[in-house]
């Protein structure tokens, strides 16, 4: 007999997961249907979503697993009995960590707030990067661009590398830039053999009891990684993407009537854009995997 959620005290909760205590040492991660984005959470809810999501990161921890010996936060497989029916396939059972207090974001291509930050000073997170790129460019190698996890409601900030050194010591700050960079280089050449380009992506690390370094929260899903489809990848423009880059730019594009900088909600979805991003997560996920989503447990497609 599985446990009802209810059975579970319930920890937290951010703008797309719920987590809950199963034990003293491990947690179960709950990946709701919510989307957010400019971190406002919108409205409705994308139908799967939470359950894609947690089909693409345990895709990804198992193939970082396979080709780099990395170790993860997983506690047990996705049909792990400790998982109620209910929330079965949208949730994991993880070991707790004591969490790095910085988003580890790895860049392979120039855009978002990488993209502002390089036209006001020319560098990212201090890294000085070459003259003359535009929108998408690809930079000439891989760079580490940590950010601060912000507080509910608020950016997560760009730091420098020496201000992870100095809050963390040069020790676990090269170990986080060296796992991130791996991450990345592994992710991105296995995203690229399936027509895809990973253009940048954000990790969260932990430590173990042990002090051992562990990939946690979720890997590689189209809410923490810009995916662009290789064949109409072209430099100089916003690209079409697999991720809620689709939301974004809906959301800035002439027909939602709202403006980022206005510190007002954003409107609600309409059906189509659901639609479209739901089915955009789905690709996604089947072609990053070769996997059809409808085998997942509890999919509904
Ligand atoms: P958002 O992602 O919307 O900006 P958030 O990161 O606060 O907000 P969620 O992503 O919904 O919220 O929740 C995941 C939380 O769980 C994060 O705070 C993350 O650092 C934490 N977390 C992830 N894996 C583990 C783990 N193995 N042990 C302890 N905490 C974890
Ligand atoms: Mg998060």
């Amino acid at each position: 007999m599985r446990p009802e959620l209810s059975d579970y005290a319930h920890l937290s909760g951010g703008k797309v997961r719920e987590i809950y205590q199963v034990d003293s040492d491990t947690l179960l991660m709950m990946a709701t249907d919510r989307i957010s984005a400019f971190d406002y959470s919108l409205e409705p809810e994308i139908p799967d979503k939470g359950r894609i999501l947690t089909a693409t990161s345990t895709f990804f921890f198992d193939l970082l697993g396979r080709e780099l010996g990395m170790p993860n936060h997983l506690a047990g497989p996705v049909e792990d009995e400790r998982i109620p029916e209910e929330v079965l396939g949208r949730a994991h059972v993880v070991r707790k960590l004591e969490m790095i207090p910085f988003e580890c974001v790895a860049r392979g291509y120039l855009t978002g707030s990488g993209k502002k930050e390089y036209d006001a000073t020319g560098r990212v997170c201090a890294v000085p990067l070459p003259q003359g790129l535009v929108e998408a460019s690809k930079l000439p190698e891989p760079i580490f661009t940590p950010a601060t996890k912000a507080e509910q409601g608020d950016h997560d900030e760009n730091v420098s590398f020496s201000h992870v050194s100095n809050k963390l010591g040069a020790e676990l700050a090269e170990k986080l830039r060296d796992a991130t960079l791996a991450v990345y280089t592994t992710a991105a050449a296995y995203a690229q053999s399936r027509g895809i380009i990973l253009a940048d992506t954000k990790l969260e690390f932990g430590l173990d009891d042990n002090g051992e370094l562990v990939l946690a929260d979720e890997v590689l899903t189209p809410d923490s990684s810009r995916y662009w489809p290789a064949d109409s990848y072209e430099e100089g423009r916003v690209q079409p993407s697999f991720d809620k880059q689709y939301v974004r730019n809906w959301l800035t594009g002439p027909k939602s009537g709202w403006d980022p900088s206005s510190g007002m909600q954003p409107p609600e979805l309409p059906g189509s854009v659901v639609e479209a991003t739901r089915d955009r997560y789905i690709e996604a996920y089947e072609r990053l995997s070769g996997e059809k989503f409808s085998h997942w447990p509890g999919a509904n497609a």
